[in-house]
């Protein structure tokens, strides 16, 4: 087994029919990078940035965070490194930030709901305007695209491309050598609103990434972490999954580049699902990698066209995980 899984390294991530299918790790910790470059994922598709404040005592600066994502850049050897800027708020705390002043969401009745992600960056522009001259800086080094968390509005997304090129303006006036051109700016699908405008944010961004961890929680109104409603929570339910058809189908239209990095992305059992939905980018657990390889080479694109055709008709979660089931009983 364990040949096996070194062998599915080199190979692609081709479909059966002959789709090629990008295919990227989520990284959260640094010490993952290992298990990443062994995994055989083509580069990081979500570079999860809460690490380095999480359990910082003093917020890293403009060349300690440079520092890490330089290490990281280059460790991808030319393969790309998506950077998504401080998604802090809601379940992902920090105490050197509300040391630091910047109370995400904490006085709030919901903080899921309240200051978080860019929300909050834009609202606290020193620590932005750090993160995004640390990328920049890092973007010397390798392949980066950067990516913008707890989208719901254009408007944020217009601010934050203002600030990038603000921060890389005043970068090159102190004569730090960057790329000729600004690594791509793309932004998280992971709310409801996001999701139902995706094609007004397509058009102001480079990329989409469907977050479907919080897309499933807002969508379902169960928050991801609560253990009384645990059963409640599901990224396959119906309704989340329309939303995933409609951005993938926005993203084709406006031929914007659009994978998927939630949690279910690393399960192999549901990979026909996402590929017939339409989507041809994951980026998954580096551990998940290798099953996630093995299921888009079996997979036959018109079978999972069919299959979640089936599965967008259904209206009932339980109706689904029956499909998914049937599916992979079909032997298909
Ligand atoms: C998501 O919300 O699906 C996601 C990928 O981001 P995170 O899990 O870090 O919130
Ligand atoms: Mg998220």
């Amino acid at each position: 087994e364990r040949q096996k899984l070194a062998r599915l390294r080199r190979l692609k991530a081709v479909t059966a029919s002959g789709e090629p299918v990008e295919l990227q790790a989520n990284l959260e910790l640094p010490a993952e990078l290992p298990l990443i470059a062994q995994s055989g994922a083509a580069g990081i598709g979500l570079l999860r940035t809460e690490f380095l404040f999480i359990n910082a005592e003093t917020l890293p600066d403009e060349a300690a965070q440079f520092a890490v994502y330089r290490e990281i850049v280059e460790s991808m050897s030319g393969d790309p490194t998506t950077i998504r800027v401080l998604d802090w708020g809601g379940e992902k705390q920090s105490d050197a930030l509300t040391q630091a002043g910047f109370l995400a969401g904490m006085g709030d009745l919901n903080p899921a709901l309240g200051l978080r992600g860019l929300r909050l960056l834009l609202r606290a522009p020193e620590l932005f305007e750090a993160q995004l001259a640390a990328i920049l800086r890092a973007s010397a080094h390798g392949p980066v695209r950067i990516l913008l968390p707890m989208v719901t509005l254009v408007a944020e997304v217009q601010a934050a491309r203002e600030i990038l090129e603000r921060v890389a303006r005043r970068l090159r006036r102190r004569r730090v050598k960057l790329p000729s051109t600004l690594p791509p700016l793309g932004v998280m699908i992971e709310t409801p609103a996001a999701a139902l405008n995706a094609d007004a944010l397509a058009l102001e961004a480079d990329f989409l990434a469907i977050g479907t961890n919080d897309l499933a929680m807002y969508t379902l109104a169960v928050d991801r972490g609560a253990a009384e409603v645990a059963d409640l929570y599901n990224s396959v339910h119906p309704a989340v999954l329309k939303l995933v058809a409609r951005v993938a189908s926005a993203a084709l239209r406006l031929r914007r580049p659009v994978s998927l990095c939630g949690e279910i992305g690393g399960d192999p059992r549901l990979t026909p699902l996402l590929l017939g939905l339409g989507l041809r980018s994951l980026s998954t657990n580096a551990s998940s990698v290798p099953l996630v390889k093995q299921a888009i080479r079996s997979a036959e694109i018109e079978s999972c066209v069919r299959f979640a055709r089936q599965v967008l008709d259904q209206t009932d979660p339980a109706r689904v995980s029956a499909l998914i089931a049937a599916f992979h009983a079909r032997g298909v």
